[in-house]
């Protein structure tokens, strides 16, 4: 499946444990990524500063679900479950 854009859930619901421009520290789960624009699209789009983490992540019909409010609960889930 292609991204939806303007969703944005997966730059939001997960923690991100390496930096990110701006975030040095990575992010916490359910805080927005501050290279997150406000429509939620990503500031860093194509760009080599954009995390690996990111450029490795695909769009997936589990995790994105059919909106942006079913992938943010999948990905709450799952960061749930995965909390250490
Ligand atoms: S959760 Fe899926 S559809 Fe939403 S921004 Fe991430 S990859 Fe795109
Ligand atoms: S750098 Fe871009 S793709 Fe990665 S979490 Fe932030 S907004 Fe999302």
């Amino acid at each position: 499946m292609e991204c939806r854009l303007g969703c944005g859930a997966c730059c939001i619901a997960p923690s991100i444990s390496t930096p990110i421009p701006g975030m040095p520290h990575g992010k916490p789960a359910g805080t927005r990524c501050i290279q997150l624009t406000a429509d939620n699209l990503c500031l860093l789009f194509g760009k080599a500063e954009r995390p690996q983490v990111c450029h490795d992540l695909f769009p997936d019909e589990e995790m994105c679900g059919k909106n942006q409010a079913e992938a943010m609960a999948y990905l709450a889930e799952l960061e749930a479950a995965t909390r250490p």
